[in-house]
């Protein structure tokens, strides 16, 4: 542990008071007892002491240093070399590979793969959740090298050159040939500037390679949104005369030269900026297919599937992280001769925070359970279908409104850039937008419940399960049950409806598993006629002193 820092308080003109001390190193794991809870509920307790020991790590004062820093100075395109050669290279401040280290060799990346069984994708989703509270630009990496490996699995040949490389715990961010790494990672390419959503509009275009022995194929065509380029591979969508297929492009060819992929430029982002985000042309590059010809959205969908659960907990992430700066800085500053975390509406405000960010991250984890037992499971093979995309919609769809209030709670501090607060809010509104926007996802949903019989039965099963908890959430147990008996004209409704299972979702879990402080409030407030979505507004009853001793211990 470092020491609290103690700058300087006595200045030439007065002295400092009134100002929070450093949030310094914290315990993540210890300090959160809603994720303690979640982790041993949904299947994943033999992992504790692993996710213990990285919320410990992750929590430290030098990690949010490096994270500061991999952001302040982002990334930078070095397209060509000191002769000219094409080299398409992005270079990343040093504190960027770091994390990237920190969070292979804690295989935030292949932790659901690499113990596979019963609360793998808890477990995993429990790193995944820890580390995003602290830096979200190396996870996009991580969520795509993880979410990668069923579409890999679809061609038994590339699985068995790829998965032992995208599972390695050892991070090698050196710009040569995977064959020569000690581990590598996969990005995604879908996203081109006539579709995004649409995928099936995509124009790169694909040929078998002439004469070639290895079955390979030549892509031609652009992306307009590559995140992570320096990935070792990137899965990519390609039209061939079959349809829409699905390709594993190296960023090396195997003969060991830089595969035909010209970046363009960096994209200038709102937030999110230790990652890299990218433009670039496929100039007849090398690539391999993956699963069947014509079936490329098939294959990728897994793929997405995976990022989608990521967006979820990665959103719930950044929630706890608001509240945690939120009640940090509430208890160590005074108005009006009281501090402001004592002060009733205050009060409010933060326990509905908290509210959120528990809920959030109980509906992470409950679909990560279903992901652990979908195989074995049809009913929770249905949950973990339909629940991600409900997941992904509301989670990610209320961070951004949630990370200004916990914003807003610091007043003046919270807009400067000095503090995490700034960045944490230009961050949150990007898991909605990518990996399917909120109006896709909404469509998503009724898309499962067309498709799979199973779906509004898996859903409605959760809500029986804590039927007589409270009775707000009984009556909108039932009026979704009646809704939910007349499919057709749902689609201008679809965000309706989404938003009201994701509630009922979310107060089912917690009146099965919170205090009853927690689940009261969260269904007397979000389930009752008058929530309007602002945050402090929960009735004057709620048990704010209980709900904010379980988000934080007051330190
Ligand atoms: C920082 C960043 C990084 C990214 N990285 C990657 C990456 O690495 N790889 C990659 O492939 N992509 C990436 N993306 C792209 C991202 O996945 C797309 O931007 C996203 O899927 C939306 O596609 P679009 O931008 O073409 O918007 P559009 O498809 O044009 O959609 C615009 C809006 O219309 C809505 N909409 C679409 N269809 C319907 C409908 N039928 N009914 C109602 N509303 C609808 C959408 O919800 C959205 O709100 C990235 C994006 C960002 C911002």
């Amino acid at each position: 542990m470092t020491a609290p820092l103690r700058p300087r308080a006595a200045l030439a003109t007065h002295d400092v008071f009134n100002m929070p001390p450093h949030i310094g190193d914290r315990d993540l794991w210890a300090e959160d007892a809603a994720l303690r809870d979640g982790v041993r509920r949904e299947g994943a307790a033999w992992a504790e002491a692993r996710i213990a020991a990285f919320g410990r790590l992750i929590g430290r004062a030098e990690m949010a240093e490096k994270a500061e820093q991999a952001n302040r100075h982002g990334p930078a395109l070095k397209p060509f070399d000191r002769y000219g050669m094409r080299i398409d290279r992005v270079e990343y401040h040093p504190a960027y590979h770091d994390l990237m280290a920190l969070a292979v060799e804690n295989e935030v990346a292949s932790f659901a793969w690499n113990h596979a069984g019963p609360g793998a994708h808890v477990g995993h989703m429990a790193l995944t959740y820890l580390i995003s509270q602290v830096e979200c630009g190396v996870m996009c990496s991580m969520a795509m090298t993880y979410a990668a490996v069923p579409a890999l699995r679809a061609s038994p040949a590339i699985a068995e050159a790829w998965v032992p490389r995208v599972l390695s715990n050892r991070y090698d961010g050196r710009d040569v040939p995977v064959e020569d790494k000690s581990g590598g990672a996969i990005g995604m390419f879908m996203t081109e500037k006539q579709g995004g959503s649409d995928v099936r509009s995509n124009s790169t275009r694909a040929r078998p390679a002439d004469g070639a022995a290895d079955g390979s194929w030549r892509l031609v065509g652009h992306k307009y949104f590559c995140s992570a380029p320096m990935s070792d591979a990137f899965l990519t969508l390609a039209r061939t005369e079959a349809g829409i297929s699905c390709f594993l492009l190296p960023r090396w060819t195997p003969d060991g030269a830089r595969n035909a992929i010209s970046i363009h430029h960096l994209k200038d982002k709102l937030g999110n900026r230790s990652n890299a985000s990218v433009e670039i042309e496929l100039e007849d590059a090398w690539a391999v297919m993956v699963g069947e010809d014509g079936r490329g959205i098939r294959t990728i969908i897994d793929m997405v599937q995976g990022n989608r659960l990521y967006c979820a907990v990665s959103s719930a992430a950044l929630m706890r992280e608001g509240v945690a700066q939120a009640l940090h800085h509430t208890r160590h500053r005074s108005a009006f001769q009281r501090r402001l975390a004592d002060q009733p509406l205050m009060r409010n405000v933060l326990a509905d925070l908290a509210l959120e960010a528990e809920a959030a991250l109980a509906l992470g984890l409950r679909v990560a359970r279903a992901v652990d037992e979908a195989g074995a499971d049809r009913q929770a093979r249905a949950l973990a279908r339909i629940g991600t995309a409900i997941a992904k919609y509301w989670v990610c769809k209320r961070a951004p409104g949630h990370a200004f209030e916990a914003l807003e709670c610091h007043g003046g501090p919270g807009y400067i850039e000095d503090g995490p607060m700034a960045r944490l809010y230009r961050e949150a509104p990007l898991n909605s937008i990518w990996e399917g926007s909120g109006n896709v996802l909404c469509l998503d949903v009724l898309r499962a419940m067309a498709r799979d019989e199973d779906a509004a039965p898996a859903l409605l099963a959760e809500l029986d399960a804590a039927r007589g908890g409270h009775p707000a959430l009984d009556r909108a147990a039932d009026a979704l049950r009646d809704d939910l008996s007349r499919p057709e004209a749902f689609e201008p409704g679809a965000r309706t409806l989404t938003e009201r299972m994701a509630l009922a979702l979310q107060a089912s879990l917690l009146v099965r598993h919170a205090p009853a402080a927690v689940a009261d409030a969260f269904c007397a407030g979000r389930l009752g006629a008058r929530w309007t979505g602002a945050y402090g507004t929960l009735p004057p009853a709620t048990d704010t002193d209980a709900i904010l001793a379980r988000a934080l211990p007051a330190g």
